[in-house]
């Protein structure tokens, strides 16, 4: 076949062409398949923990089944993590930090994966699509090394170890990734079934309602505890010790608290005001959020924290005040959760307005003064704080200072009205510090902005409403 024979070159271009056309039409649909799956993010961006959470799905349920040896100081679990996809997904990461990692499914098939620092990188065999609902196996195990988080500088977080039989974790913010593979970052709330296996004569609270207790019949007990309310990862919860449960039903919320054995008489008595500061915050907020409440109380450490239905004492913290704080944090952290990290001062102002207007609804000037002295100008706007002031007094002080200033401008009635209504519509579910300025506004019916500019954009503190 010679070149120069014009017809036949111009039929060669145009099969050629047609071939190409072909070839695309063909694998056009497999292209734009391959080109629209991305990879989910490593991080969800907040400023103040940029690589905290994941991106392209949304956790519907964690079912975590995991087995603790203390005398090695070792679990070995599976997680299962029901999630709808957000994107369509060529891979997406879970955090887990340190730990090791034996297999990954997803939709029962292996899966290829990476475990980088605290990601773990799950390649499916089958792309996921956006809108579809996928299911992830992890089996995994180890001893639970502890994470050092800037935002909680003084203590390492996450599976640890108190003292004598007892062991406890401590999620917030970051911990809860040493010991489950979660999207940890508190804007994707899931509901929860936590299985923890333990020598027997040990007993094992958890968030939620104990649902089941099983004696395993290998000199191990099983605690299945379950939560049926949407629930952030930083408050998942396990402690493990030689704990007495002591029951409270009195009052409007059954409550069981984990006492240790040698102390629960005299803790007992401790936290027997307990209902009564329930039955005032119900009054002031509405219902309790969720279907119990207790407390752990560990023998030793500074522990203190709150998780979802379940706060953490040790006896120097069981006071008063400390047992307000923590109980109203079920409204303000747990039901309603700051959306990202910066927002802290929706959940420790609010916390520590409550505490220091408990019982009497009255904050005394003259404590108010006090706390403003103390703190100085080191207490900046809450808004703008840095990762190693999440606990410091911008977020705690501050923010109840701010909501001390809008129930002087605005009244008993109308302030309250707020935090009601707050409380409502962000109930199981996360809100920024613009949600609340927006349901300040709307049941106010006023603009706000310079109360709302003064006490939590600017850095200088403002002078105190008389
Ligand atoms: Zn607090």
């Amino acid at each position: 076949m010679r070149a120069s024979d014009p017809g036949n070159l111009l039929w060669r271009k145009i099969s050629a062409s047609a071939f190409k056309l072909l070839l695309l039409l063909f694998l056009l649909p497999v292209a734009s398949v391959i080109l629209a799956q991305q990879p989910g993010s490593e991080g969800l961006g907040d400023r103040l923990y940029p690589k905290l959470g994941n991106g392209g799905y949304d956790v519907e349920h964690y079912s975590i089944d995991l087995q603790f040896w203390p005398q090695e100081y070792r679990i070995h679990a599976t997680t299962v993590v029901d999630a709808i996809a957000t994107q369509d997904l060529s891979r997406f990461s879970l955090d887990l930090f340190g730990l090791s990692v034996d297999s990954v499914s997803v939709n029962g098939a292996d899966s290829t994966f990476e475990h980088v620092d605290h990601k773990l990188i799950i390649s499916p065999v089958a792309p996921l699509a956006d809108g579809d609902a996928f299911t992830v196996a992890i089996e995994y195990g180890g001893r639970p090394a502890p994470v050092d988080d800037p935002g909680a500088y003084w203590e390492s977080l996450g599976w640890k170890y108190v003292t004598g039989d007892y062991y406890v974790t401590d999620g917030e913010p970051t911990g809860s990734m040493n010991w489950f593979p979660c999207n940890n970052h508190p804007s994707d709330k899931a509901t929860y079934t936590i299985r923890v296996t333990v020598p027997a004569g040990l007993t094992v609270a958890s968030n939620g309602v104990l649902t089941d207790q099983i004696e395993n019949g290998d000199q191990t007990e099983s605690f299945v505890w379950t939560m049926d309310d949407p629930m952030s990862s930083h408050n998942a919860f396990v402690a493990v010790g030689d704990f007495v449960t002591v029951r409270d039903d009195t009052g409007p919320v059954p409550i069981r608290n984990f006492f240790p054995r040698a102390s629960a008489e005299a803790l007992a008595d401790t936290f027997a005001e307990t209902q009564a500061m329930m039955s005032w915050l119900v009054d002031i907020l509405g219902p309790y959020p969720f279907a119990e409440y207790g407390v752990v109380v560990l023998p030793e450490t500074d522990s203190l924290s709150d998780n979802q239905t379940i706060s953490v004492f040790t006896p120097a913290y069981a006071t008063r005040k400390y047992i307000l704080h923590q109980l109203a944090h079920q409204w303000f952290g747990n039901s309603v959760t700051q959306a990202r990290w910066e927002d802290m001062w929706l959940k420790e102002g609010f916390a520590s307005y409550l505490e220091f207007t408990y019982p009497d609804g009255i904050w005394q000037q003259s404590s108010k003064e006090e706390l403003v002295a103390w703190a100085g100008s080191g207490m900046g706007a809450p808004t703008k704080i840095e990762i190693e002031q999440l606990y410091g007094t911008a977020t705690f002080w501050r923010g109840a200072l701010t909501l001390d200033a809008l129930r002087a401008e605005l009244g008993d009635e109308v302030f309250f009205d707020i935090l009601r209504t707050f409380n409502q519509q962000f109930a199981h579910s996360v809100a920024t510090t613009e949600d609340f300025i927006a349901v300040a506004e709307s049941v106010s019916e006023e603009n706000l902005d310079v109360l709302f500019n003064a006490w939590l954009y600017e850095d200088a503190v403002p002078a105190l409403p008389e």
